[in-house]
């Protein structure tokens, strides 16, 4: 059974997902940023198993990583250049898609007890941190594979400048952490 359906931009490359996502990150990461060419990526993660291209053959670029050396693959496009999802020599069983481009945006709900939000010390000054998520400064785990602590925001928190300059437009101020 088909729970969510994808594809690229160009329309050669599909996939479906035949169970719902097991959790979600959203990651702040340079990785991220600059993969997506924007604020940051929307993870749902899949058993790599539950997740089939159902037309076209990606193109997979593998990149190491400099923090553990281990290897991730993007899948994408070759013809458009979208990057549909990646794997993890690290998590071999599963599968993280990007969810722009899944074909209902609002197919995967963000709630506390199903998403954390990840590396936001390097999140952009506009970003949005949402309120009720387990939120790290780096990533959830380190390369050792040691769980660390996340902190937890009560209410909408704008990322802001360093410093905590005010932001223009006078959406607010917001405190660190
Ligand atoms: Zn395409
Ligand atoms: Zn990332």
């Amino acid at each position: 059974m088909t729970v969510l359906s994808g594809g690229c931009l160009c329309g050669a490359l599909r996939y479906e997902a035949r169970s719902p996502p097991l959790r979600v990150t959203l990651c702040h990461c340079r990785f991220c940023q600059r993969v997506t060419g924007s604020s940051h990526l929307v993870e749902p993660l899949f058993a790599r198993d539950d997740l089939h291209v159902t037309a076209g053959t990606p193109t997979v670029y593998r990149h190491r990583s400099d923090g553990s050396g281990r290897h991730l693959d993007l899948h994408f496009c070759a013809v458009c250049g979208t990057t549909l999802f990646m794997t993890f020599e690290r998590f071999p069983g599963l599968c993280g898609v990007y969810a722009g481009t899944l074909d209902d945006p609002a197919a995967i709900e963000v709630r506390p007890d199903n998403a954390k939000q990840v590396f936001v010390a390097s999140a952009r000054p506009e970003a949005v941190l949402l309120p009720g998520l387990a939120t790290f400064d780096g990533p959830a785990m380190d390369a050792a594979g040691q769980p660390q602590a996340p902190f937890v925001h009560d209410a909408l928190h704008l990322v802001g400048r360093r410093g905590n300059e005010p932001f223009p437009g006078g959406i607010g101020e917001s405190q660190p952490g």
